[in-house]
C-alpha cells in the first residue's frame, strides 16, 4: 500500500523511473574489474592549491572559464561550467522548456539523462529512435515530429552505441530547426574521437549547444565538472537559471590543473592506450564463438551482441567483473556494453569469455 506522505510527491515523481546509475546497480558488490561506467580506469593524483574554504566560490571560476576556453578554442562567453554535464542537460530543460506544453526529441537507444529529466520537469518526451544496427539519424521522422519541441538531443559519439553520428546530417539537422529549436549535441566521449566535434559550428548555427565533461577522458568522475558550450545570448540565458555556487572550490581548483598544458597530455596519452585497448579487445572478440556481433565504436565503450547475453552478463558478475546490460534497451536484444578498462583488465574479461566459446 502506498504510504501517503509519498501521495504528496508531484504525480510525475511518484511515476517517474529513475537512472539506472552504474553506482546505484553495482552497490554493495564486491567487484574487482568495473566496466560498467565509462570512467577512466587510470586515476590521476592531484593536490589542492586552494586551502581556505570559508568563503563561497565564484558562480562561473573565471580561471577555470579560461583554461577551457583555451582548451576548446572557444571564447570565454561561448562557455558554462556546471556540476558535470548532467546538470548541462537539466539546466537547458529548465530553460528553455514550458512544463506541459514543450517537448524534446531524442533518439534511443540513447543516454537516458534526456528522459529522466524531461519527466521531472514535466516536458513531454518524443523518442525518434535512430536506424537499426547503423544508429544514425531518422531524419525524415525527426523533421515530422519539430511541433512543440524545444530541445533535440543528440549524442556524439553515441552512448551506448559508440558510433559517431554522420556530420552532414548533423549540420541538415541544424538548418531543418534554425529558430524553433536548440540541438544538443553531448560530446561527453568526443576527445576518443575528436575530429567529430562540432564547435567549429558554434559560429555558423546559433542554434548550436554542445555539452562536455571532465568525466571521461580526462579520468575525473568524482570532482563533477563539466561544460555547456554555445552562443553568447545562450550561455547568458543559462546563467540566470544555474544555482548560484554550483561549481565548489575544490573542484575548480582540480579542474583548473586538469586543463594544464601538461596534463592535457596525460589525457590524450590515456586515450591512445584506450583506444588501442579497444582495438585489441575488439579483435579478441571476434575470436569468440559466444559474440554474435561487436559493432564499431568510436568512444572508451564497446556493444558487443552476445548468444548468451543474460548468461554471460551474470557469469561475469559472479566473478566480480561487472559491465553494463542493455538487453533491455530499444534496438539492443541481447546486447552488453563494456567499457575499456586497463590492458590486463580487457586480458581478464576475455578469459572469462572464453569459458563460453568452444572456439
Ligand atoms: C557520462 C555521460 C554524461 C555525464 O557526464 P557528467 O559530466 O559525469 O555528468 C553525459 N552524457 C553522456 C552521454 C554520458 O555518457
Amino acid at each position: 500500500m502506498m504510504d501517503n506522505i509519498i501521495k504528496l510527491a508531484r504525480i510525475n515523481i511518484q511515476k517517474l523511473q529513475p537512472y539506472q546509475s552504474a553506482r546505484r546497480i553495482g552497490e554493495g558488490h564486491i567487484g574487482e574489474i568495473w566496466l560498467n561506467a565509462n570512467e577512466s580506469p587510470m586515476s590521476v593524483f592531484f593536490k589542492l592549491k586552494k586551502k581556505s574554504f570559508n568563503r563561497y566560490p565564484e558562480c562561473q571560476p573565471k580561471d577555470l572559464i579560461s583554461y577551457y576556453a583555451n582548451y576548446s578554442n572557444l571564447s570565454c562567453n561561448q562557455i558554462l561550467v556546471t556540476r558535470g554535464a548532467d546538470e548541462g542537460i537539466e539546466l537547458l530543460i529548465k530553460t528553455f522548456c514550458e512544463p506541459g506544453k514543450d517537448a524534446i526529441i531524442y533518439c534511443p537507444p540513447t543516454y537516458d539523462m534526456y528522459r529522466v529529466n524531461a519527466k521531472i520537469h514535466g516536458v513531454a518526451i518524443k523518442e525518434i529512435p535512430t536506424i537499426k544496427d547503423t544508429w544514425q539519424l531518422d531524419l525524415l521522422n525527426i523533421k515530422l515530429n519539430l511541433t512543440k519541441v524545444k530541445l533535440v538531443y543528440i549524442c556524439n559519439p553515441n552512448n551506448p552505441t559508440g558510433n559517431t553520428i554522420i556530420k552532414k546530417d548533423l549540420i541538415s539537422l541544424l538548418k531543418m530547426t534554425l529558430g524553433h529549436a536548440l540541438i544538443v549535441i553531448d560530446e561527453a566521449y568526443i576527445e576518443f574521437s575528436p575530429q567529430d566535434t562540432m564547435t567549429n559550428y558554434l559560429k555558423e548555427y546559433p542554434n548550436l549547444v554542445i555539452l562536455r565533461t571532465l568525466s571521461k577522458a580526462f579520468a575525473l568522475a568524482g570532482i563533477r565538472c563539466g561544460f555547456t558550450l554555445a552562443k553568447k545570448d545562450i550561455i547568458d540565458t543559462l546563467n540566470k537559471v544555474i544555482a548560484p555556487y554550483p561549481i565548489s572550490v575544490p573542484v575548480a581548483d582540480i579542474a583548473v590543473q586538469s586543463l594544464e598544458t601538461d596534463y592535457i597530455k596525460f589525457m590524450n596519452n590515456r586515450v591512445l592506450d584506450l583506444n588501442s585497448n579497444r582495438i585489441w579487445l575488439v579483435n579478441e572478440l571476434n575470436k569468440l564463438s559466444c559474440v554474435e556481433k561487436v559493432f564499431k565504436s568510436n568512444a572508451n565503450y564497446i556493444l558487443v551482441k552476445f548468444f548468451m547475453c543474460e548468461t554471460v552478463f551474470s557469469a561475469l558478475w559472479d566473478k566480480g567483473i561487472i559491465i553494463r546490460n542493455q538487453n533491455d534497451k530499444i534496438n539492443l536484444n541481447k546486447c552488453l556494453r563494456i567499457s575499456i578498462g586497463t590492458r590486463l583488465e580487457c586480458l581478464r574479461l576475455i578469459q572469462e569469455l572464453q569459458f563460453f566459446s568452444k572456439k
